[in-house]
């Protein structure tokens, strides 16, 4: 584990009881979030805010990941930047069920599996670069949404 990372967080006074919960505002970034059409680019922040409270198999973890992906858009081609946010809630645990849980390690939790996990669900299958977007002319190939044609 990189304990440099900004997404390794100690958890240790949460576990000896000097505190109930433990609120957190990390910020970084991790590569490799990425489908065939878009991506979480490598130097993209990816915010997480979280809430982590002590329960008696280990900690649970609630929050929202926010951050962008990076693609072509479907319709127009044009390049698109849509944001995603996310809201979790997950049990970190020293035995966990792997279907359902994450592993806690001594006394520090490593949010990178579980952030990379949700993003890459949440990347769009068919990237647009908004919902409502045109597209382009079948015909002449002008981008509807910058203007119309007379075809
Ligand atoms: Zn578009
Ligand atoms: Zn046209």
């Amino acid at each position: 584990m990189n304990l440099k990372s900004p997404f390794t967080v100690d958890i240790g006074k949460l576990l000896n009881q000097s505190v109930d919960r433990i609120d957190l505002n990390l910020k970084g970034n991790i590569s490799g979030i990425e489908s065939r059409n878009c991506a979480v680019l490598p130097d993209r922040d990816i915010l997480v805010l979280v809430v982590i409270e002590r329960i008696r198999r280990g900690v649970i973890c609630q929050g929202t990941v926010r951050s962008f992906w990076d693609g072509e858009c479907s319709r127009c081609l044009e390049h698109a930047s849509v944001g995603m946010q996310i809201d979790f809630k997950e049990l970190f645990v020293t035995d966990p069920d792997i279907e359902t849980e994450y592993e806690l390690i001594g006394d520090k939790i490593n949010f990178i599996p579980l952030v990379s996990e949700l993003l890459i669900v949440e990347l769009p299958l068919i990237p647009l670069c908004k919902v409502t977007c045109k597209g382009l002319c079948q015909v002449c190939g002008v981008n509807l949404n910058m203007g119309s044609c007379s075809c």
